[in-house]
C-alpha cells in the first residue's frame, strides 16, 4: 500500500501462525530502499514485483532491520540479482540455525500428514540464507535522489535492530523495535537488553512519525503511533521488574 509521496508498505507476508510480517519501500529519483526481505522468496518475489513496478528505472537496494528469519529470509531473491543487501554487522546467520528454524517450522505443524510430508519446504520452496553483504555498525544516511532515508540503529529486541526513518514523508519503519497488535517479542534478551530496547524507544518518539510500519501487524498513523509505543514501552517496564518475558513460562 502507498503511505506518502515516497513511501509504501508490503503488509501480511506469511510467516509462522499468528505472525505474518511486513516489508516496505521507499522510492527516489534514483535508488528505491527495500526494508526487510520477509521470511521466504515466496514472498521476496512479491516484494521484489512491487518496489520494481513503482519506478521501473531505479537502482534497488535492502536494508535488514534485524536478524531473525522472518525479516531477512528472502535476502538471496535480491542478491541473485545483484542487489546491495545492507545490515547491521551482527546479522551473521549459519546454515545450521536456517536448517532449524524449517525443522521448528515442520514440527508446529497441526495436521500429521502434512508434517509427515515435510510441508515446511515448501513454506521454503527456494529460499537460502544469504546475509548482507553490506554490514554496518554505525547510523548512516542513503541518499535516494531527491529523498533522504536515515539509517538509525534501534537495538533492544535484537543487538542488530535497526530503522529507516524517512523525514521529508514522516514514515518511520521500525522492524520489530515497535509491533503493532501483537505482544512484542521479547525472548531474544534479557532485562538488560530490555533496558537498551527502552532507550531506542526514546530515539523513535522523538522522531514523531505521523506514520509508523511495524515489523509485525497494521501500519500505525496519527494517534495510533504513540499507542503502540507505549502500549511496547509497558510491555518492556512490566517485564524488567518482574524478570521475565509475557511470553516465557514463568520460569524465565
Ligand atoms: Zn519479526
Amino acid at each position: 500500500m502507498r503511505l506518502s509521496n515516497r513511501c509504501y508498505a508490503v503488509t501480511g507476508l506469511g510467516y509462522a501462525a499468528p505472525w505474518c510480517v511486513n516489508s516496505g519501500f521507499v522510492v527516489g529519483n534514483s535508488l528505491t530502499l527495500i526494508v526487510d526481505t520477509a521470511g521466504n522468496a515466496l514472498a521476496a518475489q512479491t516484494i521484489y514485483g512491487y518496489a520494481s513496478a513503482a519506478r521501473p528505472g531505479n537502482q534497488l537496494r535492502v536494508i535488514n532491520t534485524e536478524k531473525h528469519f522472518d525479516h531477512i529470509g528472502g535476502n538471496g531473491v535480491f542478491r541473485r540479482r545483484g542487489i546491495d543487501v545492507w545490515g547491521h554487522v551482527g546479522i551473521a546467520r549459519t546454515f545450521d540455525e536456517f536448517q532449524a528454524e524449517i525443522t521448528e517450522f515442520n514440527d508446529a505443524i497441526p495436521n500429521p500428514a502434512r508434517r509427515t510430508r515435510g510441508e515446511a519446504r515448501a513454506f521454503f520452496h527456494g529460499t537460502h540464507l544469504i546475509n548482507p553483504n553490506r554490514p554496518i555498525d554505525c547510523d548512516t544516511q542513503f541518499d535516494l535522489g531527491g529523498c533522504t532515508a536515515e539509517i538509525l540503529l534501534t537495538p533492544g529486541h535484537t543487538a542488530t535492530n535497526l530503522s529507516v526513518w524517512v523525514p521529508d514523508d514522516e514514515v518511520l519503519f521500525t522492524g520489530d523495535c515497535l509491533i503493532s497488535e501483537y505482544l512484542p517479542n521479547l525472548e531474544a534478551g534479557t532485562p538488560a537488553d530490555w533496558q537498551v530496547w527502552l532507550e531506542s524507544l526514546k530515539r523513535i518518539e522523538s522522531l514523531k512519525p505521523a506514520i509508523v510500519v511495524a515489523g509485525h501487524g497494521p501500519v500505525a498513523r496519527g494517534d495510533d503511533v504513540q499507542v503502540i509505543v507505549d502500549t511496547v514501552r509497558r510491555v518492556l517496564e512490566e517485564s524488567i521488574a518482574r524478570g521475565y518475558s509475557p511470553t516465557a513460562d514463568g520460569e524465565g
